[in-house]
């Protein structure tokens, strides 16, 4: 499942009670910072911490050594993108420049990290503003070219599912993203996929 294709060329993720449990712009009073080295935590102005729920870094992980097959090497990996509707983009830059992401918890394959990286590495494509998510998609795929079919989409807001009009695989995420919703979402695109091929 999670090593064997197709991929879909774009994952995206919203933030806020997909990737961690809070609101950034309501919960959270910045600046942010982090305590030494220590992984998958940060901490605002009263010590709040802010982190990703559990299976998140594999899942980066997962995604980070998928491959696409028709591309040529250096330009075969999945994009992973952020896409939030936060009104306080600076505050939600600054937690994933911030927030470290654990190694793998099973290592395997080659070129993967065995030193925490920040979250904000992960994310090759971020889009961080209010209003409505057609207008982050339409951004994204303006700039990667990348066809909306072959984006995958999480988010815990049923309201962003208008992204799918686009033709994006739009998975909602019920109580924050984790391992099970992730490998369903992937099948589900897979599934479209076949239909439409
Ligand atoms: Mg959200």
């Amino acid at each position: 499942m999670a090593t064997e294709g197709p991929f879909p060329k774009l994952v995206a993720f919203d933030l806020d009670y997909t990737l961690w449990d809070l609101w950034i712009d309501t919960h959270v009073d910045g600046p942010l910072h982090r305590n030494g080295e220590t992984v998958n935590q940060v901490l605002d102005r009263n010590n709040q911490p802010i982190r990703f729920y559990r299976d998140v870094p594999d899942i980066l992980h997962t995604i980070r050594a998928w491959r696409i097959e028709d591309r040529e090497e250096g330009d075969n990996k999945v994009v992973i993108a952020a896409c939030s509707r936060t009104s306080a983009p600076a505050l939600a830059r600054q937690c994933l420049n911030l927030l470290l992401v654990p190694p793998p918890s099973h290592v395997s394959g080659e070129g993967v990290e065995s030193k925490p990286v920040v979250a904000a590495k992960f994310f090759d494509e971020m889009e961080i503003y209010p209003g409505s998510k057609l207008t982050h998609f339409k951004k994204i795929h303006q700039r990667t070219g990348i066809p909306y079919e072959e984006m995958l989409f999480f988010d815990d807001e049923r309201r962003n599912g208008e992204v799918e009009k686009l033709g994006v695989t739009f998975i909602h995420v019920p109580i924050g993203l984790n391992r099970k919703v992730f490998d369903d979402g992937v099948k589900h695109w897979r599934k479209k996929r076949s239909e439409t091929a």
